[in-house]
């Protein structure tokens, strides 16, 4: 592993020759917003072949990237040099009936295919682990290399680590259009006057399809809405994060299952209950009453006795998801210098964007193989 993994870090390299212009400030950028909500666990998920557990922006990415990612953040700690609340927890994936059984053992088998262990667990081995999940299961999956981070933190601290490497930040600006002549970028218009540049990184996420369009190309985006509950600090009742999921198995282009419940547990003792998954026209962020009383029935079900467990915080926030659910990575054919960052999953896949990015910006290759994730799939005619 080299010591500068980051998007940010590899840009402060670069900006003192170079002049990269990254566009936002998300988790795949790695520069901070006020605007970020983040809940920080989801479900492990870095699948292809059909098989994505449950964040499927991540499919193609083959399955030993979850754990590459896992061990990327470590080195990402030491290099950043603060501590943005890393930590592996793993994660335990409820089994409730004979269908999500026989799909279970599937996936378990896919992933020792693939090299990542995943276990198996009956119903006694799972509450084991977790003695407050409800005992009406058949058993679990547990995926030790599941973890989680503080999203904040480790935007916030990267971006005083790019600045320390010589970034300029540019805060805030409005981007009002993008100067490109004859499929070159030269530059980028902003109300505060132009930027010069010849590689755009557009890390904007849910407004990545706006930025591409500013030169003619298009980023087709589904918006899904997830609401998230917080309940007051309580004593530690899971040590893991707990998942149920109902549907496993979806399609290429198929958005992340509509039936799902996460509980995580933060180190102060706050419960995070996840998630709705509702398909948006457009990106709003209000929280519903149905919302919050499906996130607090499905996590009830899934630990009963949290029913009591104050609710102190709602929120919710919008996945961004490439229509055929694949990322979009990578130099633009037909724009040169215009890079893409955009995809779901960016909390665990950060890592291994920013090394690709850095390496396709400094090195001209990336090690992944990321063909199938270029933008040019969603152009009309073939370049
Ligand atoms: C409920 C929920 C649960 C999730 N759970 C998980 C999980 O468990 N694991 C996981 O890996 N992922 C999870 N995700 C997904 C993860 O949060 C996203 O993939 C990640 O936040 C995307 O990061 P990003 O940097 O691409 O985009 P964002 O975080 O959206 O950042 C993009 C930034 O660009 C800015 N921007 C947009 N347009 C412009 C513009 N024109 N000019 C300037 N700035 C602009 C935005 O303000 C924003 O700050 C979850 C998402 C939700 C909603």
């Amino acid at each position: 592993m080299t010591s500068r993994t980051t998007l940010a870090a590899a840009l402060g390299l670069l900006a003192r020759g170079s002049g990269v212009l990254l566009i936002a400030f998300g988790l795949a950028g790695c520069v901070p917003d006020a605007k970020l909500k983040i809940p920080l666990n989801d479900i492990p998920a870095v699948l292809d072949d059909g098989w994505p557990v449950a964040t499927p922006a991540s499919q193609g990415l083959d399955a030993a990237k979850l754990k590459e990612s896992y061990d990327l953040y470590k080195g990402m700690t030491q290099e950043i040099g603060k501590d943005f609340e890393y930590r592996v927890t793993g994660s335990l994936v409820t089994i409730e009936t004979e269908e999500e059984l026989e799909q279970r053992k599937k996936l378990v088998d896919f992933f020792e295919k693939q090299g990542l262990e995943i276990m198996l667990l009956n119903k006694g081995e799972t509450l084991k682990l977790e003695p407050l999940v409800n005992p009406n299961i058949l058993g679990s999956t547990f995926c030790p290399y599941e973890g989680e981070i503080n999203p904040f933190k480790l935007v916030y601290y990267t971006l005083m680590r790019a600045g320390e490497y010589g970034t300029q930040i540019h805060l805030p600006v409005k981007i009002e259009g993008i100067d490109c002549q004859n499929g070159r970028i030269k530059g980028v218009f902003t109300n505060k006057g132009r930027l010069r540049t010849e590689c755009i990184v557009n890390a904007s996420g849910s407004g990545g399809e706006a930025i591409a369009k500013m030169v003619g190309l298009k980023i087709p985006l589904k918006m899904q809405k997830g609401q998230i509950l917080v309940t007051e600090p309580i004593p530690p009742i899971i040590t893991r994060q707990v998942h149920h999921l109902k549907k496993l198995k979806m399609p290429k282009g198929e958005l992340p299952v509509p039936e799902s419940t996460e509980i995580v547990q933060k180190a102060n003792g706050n419960l995070f209950l996840g998630g709705t998954r509702e398909d948006l026209p457009f990106y709003e962020t209000k929280n519903t009453l149905q919302g919050i009383h499906t996130v607090a029935r499905k996590a009830i079900h899934l630990i009963p006795s949290i029913k009591e467990v104050q609710i102190i915080r709602s929120f919710a926030g919008v996945r961004h998801i490439p229509v055929d659910s694949y990322p979009v990575l990578g130099e633009s054919k037909r724009v040169k210098g215009f890079f893409n960052a955009i995809l779901h999953a960016a909390v665990m896949m950060t890592p291994i964007v920013g090394q690709v990015i850095s390496d396709l910006i400094i090195k001209g290759r990336s090690k992944l193989p990321i063909g199938e994730f270029s933008i040019e799939r969603f152009q009309e005619e073939a370049v």
